[in-house]
């Protein structure tokens, strides 16, 4: 990650909160995030997609994707995999999100025969920055910090903000919020 990257994802989602009238350390709601950005999230319903091929997506396939990012004329759409939890959701839309407001460039493009972009394959250095984007827009730093001192638990902050506790988690131990609080004897 380069130099900078994630003071500036921290300052990225004190800004989201703003425009979106959200305090700093309130809760971001990435499908509101998603239309501010005007990047659209495709109903995966509305979709006319063959029964075979949703069943493909949603039972047979499941494990195998989250999120897709596609283009089409310049407007971007994200299409969610439905079988997921939502709050797993949350983190792959902020993922793809983020792949968008840094510019990431992908590596493969497929085009559909009716001339919609498929944007996948991007860098594993791009991969690393859109996770670590997604997890400080979501759960930014002063959040971890404001309520892991008042005690609560993985548990209750991944519940405040719709997001699963196993990202909590990583958020907590790889800012160091968890040691520093430690340090601190709380
Ligand atoms: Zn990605």
């Amino acid at each position: 990650m380069k130099r900078g990257f994630k003071t500036q994802a921290e300052k990225s989602a004190v800004e989201a909160r703003k425009v979106l009238g959200v305090s700093p350390i309130g809760k971001l709601d990435p499908w509101l995030y998603a239309e501010h950005l005007e990047v659209i999230i495709l109903d995966f319903e509305e979709l006319d997609l063959s029964d075979a091929s949703v069943r493909q997506l949603t039972a047979s396939d499941e494990g195998s994707w989250s999120a897709m990012t596609l283009e089409e004329a310049g407007i971007r759409a994200i299409l969610l995999n439905p079988a997921h939890a939502v709050t797993r959701q949350a983190n792959d839309l902020m993922h793809e999100l983020a792949h968008i407001e840094l510019k990431h460039t992908p590596a493969r493009v497929e085009v559909s025969p009716s001339g919609i972009f498929l944007l996948s394959d991007y860098s594993d250095d791009q991969e690393q920055e859109a996770d670590w984007y997604a997890g400080t827009m979501l759960l930014p730093r002063d959040a971890l910090i404001h309520h892991r001192s008042r005690s609560q638990s993985a548990t209750d902050i991944a519940k405040i903000y719709g997001v699963s506790e196993a990202l909590c988690e990583w958020r907590l131990r790889m800012t160091g919020v968890e040691v520093q609080l430690k340090r601190w004897g709380r």
